[in-house]
């Protein structure tokens, strides 16, 4: 079963913040990590939030056509659960590749080196440093860190949050909205709060 995968307004680069990730799901995490911001998907989107996935163009992925990028993807689009990428790789072509088949972003080798440039260009712990932030285990202003990436990338990101016993809600991932066609940097849509917290403070974890 595929959908047909409708023209999408916003191409949403979702990055893991690995510490933050690694802190609820310990036991899935089997890949050696540091603090580092890694792929986690580039999701085509609708501006009230729903999406598209499992689109019928293409769904099976050739290895083949990652070959020129296949070292880029292992650095930057790591599985943080198996050191093997390849299932991550294609589960992610599967649910949302297949349905950014427009533009820059149309066919399997394009979807996946184009977000691996888009990342590329994206520096984000530079964004945090220039703010003052660091990552420590002490809670820091949710707005801040907004804030500092709104700044470095010219666009308001998502920030989503897992839950561990500590308390605070721990940062996992930032997501980045694009225009699927220019490619321009633009605001995304409000999330749905993971991050909320009473004091309005989050955890970014080191590694
Ligand atoms: P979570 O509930 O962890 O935020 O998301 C679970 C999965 O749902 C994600 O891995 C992703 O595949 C999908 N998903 C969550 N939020 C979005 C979104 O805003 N846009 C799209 N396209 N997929 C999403
Ligand atoms: P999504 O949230 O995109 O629907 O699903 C992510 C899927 O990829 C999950 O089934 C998860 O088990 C698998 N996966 C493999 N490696 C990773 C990883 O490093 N991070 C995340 N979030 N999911 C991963």
């Amino acid at each position: 079963d595929c959908e047909r995968g409708k023209k999408f307004d916003i191409a949403l680069l979702s990055v893991q913040w690995a510490p933050g990730v690694c802190a609820s799901e310990s036991k899935r995490c089997t890949v050696q990590y540091g603090n580092e911001f890694i792929i986690h998907g580039m999701w085509p989107n609708y501006i009230d939030n729903r999406y598209p996935q499992n689109c019928c163009f293409e769904p099976f992925l050739h290895k083949d056509n990652l070959d020129l990028i296949t070292n880029e993807l292992r650095r930057y689009w790591k599985s943080l659960y198996d050191n093997d990428s390849w299932g991550f790789w294609i589960h992610e072509w599967k649910k949302h590749g297949t349905c950014a088949k427009f533009s820059a972003l149309k066919g399997q080798f394009n979807y996946f080196n184009t977000t691996l440039n888009l990342f590329k260009q994206m520096p984000i712990p530079n964004w945090l440093t220039a703010a003052g932030i660091k990552p420590s285990n002490t809670g820091i202003a949710l707005e801040a860190v907004r804030e500092a990436i709104r700044r470095g990338f010219h666009g308001r990101p998502q920030l989503a949050c897992t839950h561990s016993s500590s308390g605070l809600p721990v940062l996992s991932e930032i997501r980045f909205c694009f225009n699927p066609e220019s490619l321009a940097h633009v605001n995304c849509p409000a999330e749905t709060n993971s991050c909320k917290s009473k004091t309005g403070k989050v955890l970014l974890l080191s590694a």
